[in-house]
């Protein structure tokens, strides 16, 4: 039986990327995720602090372009943009997606995976970005999907 992640993953795949997800892809996105699990045992929050990263918010959408997050990898740093948890919780709702794991989490661990990611950005590291933060946080969604929803006015607004 197909779990939901697996279920959803090709649909986002191709609403993303206009074309259909191709099973060797998927595979390597595994075998990234794997090897990412190996050097991330803590949380998230442990894994970017013991790394010298710290965390902080700042506005990083412009043009109506919705942008999470960003690593820095240069000035440590992972940057949040402030409207994006409240956007999350709003998709996570609108979606009927549990509210728990916070939005926060979510950001988190999506992008410490792009910490190890060997190749980014690249349409099969995002995918193994949120399947890595899939199954730290044992969601029984695909993360991916969040990106989907349309966003609302206030989103777009510059
Ligand atoms: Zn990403």
């Amino acid at each position: 039986m197909k779990t939901a992640v697996q279920e959803q993953m090709p649909a986002w795949y191709f609403s993303r990327y206009g074309k259909p997800l191709e099973k060797g892809l998927v595979d390597k996105a595994y075998m990234w995720v794997h090897r990412a699990h190996r050097q991330t045992r803590r949380c998230a929050d442990r894994e970017f602090e013991g790394r010298g990263f710290e965390i902080v918010y700042q506005e990083l959408s412009f043009c109506g372009i919705r942008l999470r997050a960003k690593l820095d990898l240069l000035g440590k740093q992972l940057i949040i943009d402030p409207g994006s948890e409240a956007d999350l919780l709003c998709e996570l709702d609108t979606l009927g997606f549990p509210l728990d794991p916070s939005p926060r989490d979510l950001i988190l661990n999506h992008e410490l995976f792009h910490l190890f990611c060997p190749r980014c950005p690249s349409d099969i590291a995002e995918l193994a970005a949120h399947l890595y933060c899939a199954e730290k946080l044992n969601l029984d969604y695909f993360p991916g999907m969040l990106d989907l929803v349309e966003p609302t006015t206030k989103q777009v607004a510059v």
